[in-house]
């Protein structure tokens, strides 16, 4: 069957049609090509920077590809480590735990120790005097310090030199060390030149008899010391004594009043001891 054919006056409408959309798209292209020849140089600029931008970006990002690549090989290394230590631990578990605790323990020791010396430092120190103070609190039983100072120990590193000087006090440390008889009696390096000596159960008559006994046993070392009045190593000592109560005195104002006595003897000539006055 024969299709019907369109009227001419509509197929002349519909080229009309046509025409004018040719036109309009031919308008907007001339406009288009106008515009691209007015800012032409703009246009281009702008695609330049829109380049560089992307350049940039892509270049960061290759970056951080590169940090998490070398990220993810070092947690896989880790991984690698923590499961080999899992590993020894439970193969190996109790021996290790040993050799830590037996580590730890060295590592305590060296931290309450002098290194020069080998006595308890301060810090140690004020560990046993607080322990020695309760006990003569809960005893009832009498409790002296003495603070004994090298003399003229500046000068003797002066003149004989820093290495003589550590040997000095180095000798000083093992000579009062075993000059105290009494087990708990001890000793400690209390600063540069200086040693603080802790005596349980000893009243004021007994502290001055340990003190005599010290400064006897320094001197007679027979360490030349070419700067001091007295040709060797002598040492001045200041005690205090207290009878230790709940509520009285700290150990504090005891270690004080030591200081204050050692004071005094190196006012009175050094190679000497004097005592607090303000003890019974
Ligand atoms: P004084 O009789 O009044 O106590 O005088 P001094 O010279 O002993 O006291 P001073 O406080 O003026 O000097 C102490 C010196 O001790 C100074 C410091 O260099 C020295 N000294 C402290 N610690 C050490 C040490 O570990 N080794 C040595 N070689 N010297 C030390
Ligand atoms: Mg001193
Ligand atoms: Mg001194």
């Amino acid at each position: 069957m024969n299709e019907p054919q369109p009227h001419p006056i509509d197929v002349l409408a519909e080229l009309r049609r046509r025409l004018e959309q040719c036109e309009r798209e031919k308008h907007d292209l001339e406009l288009m090509l106008q515009t691209t020849i007015d800012h032409g140089d703009a246009i281009e600029e702008q695609l330049c920077e829109a380049n560089r931008q992307l350049e940039i970006e892509i270049g960061e990002r290759l970056r951080v590809e590169e940090s998490l690549n070398a990220l993810l090989r070092a947690l896989a290394q880790q991984k690698k480590d923590l499961e080999l230590l899992v590993k020894l631990l439970s193969e190996h578990g109790d021996e290790l735990d040993i050799q830590w605790i037996e580590k730890l323990r060295r590592l305590e020791e060296e931290a309450r120790h002098d290194a020069l010396t080998g006595l308890p430092n301060r810090r140690a120190l004020g560990e046993v005097l607080e322990r020695e103070w309760r006990d003569a609190v809960r005893s009832d039983q009498p409790l002296s310090l003495l603070l004994c100072d090298v003399d003229h120990f500046k000068r003797y590193n002066d003149t004989l030199g820093h290495p003589a000087g550590d040997k000095c006090l180095h000798e000083v440390a093992q000579c009062l060390r075993t000059a105290l008889l009494r087990p708990r009696d001890s000793v400690a390096r209390y600063g540069g030149e200086e040693f603080c000596v802790i005596l349980p159960g000893t009243d004021r008559a007994g502290a001055r008899e340990v003190a005599e006994v010290l400064l006897t046993k320094v001197a007679a070392l027979g360490m030349v010391h070419p700067d001091s009045p007295y040709g060797c190593v002598t040492l001045s000592i200041g005690t205090a004594s207290c009878r230790p109560r709940a509520a009285g005195e700290s150990p504090v104002e005891l270690l004080a009043r030591a200081d204050q006595s050692l004071y005094r003897a190196k006012q009175k000539g050094r190679n000497r001891l004097h005592q607090h006055e303000d003890e019974s």
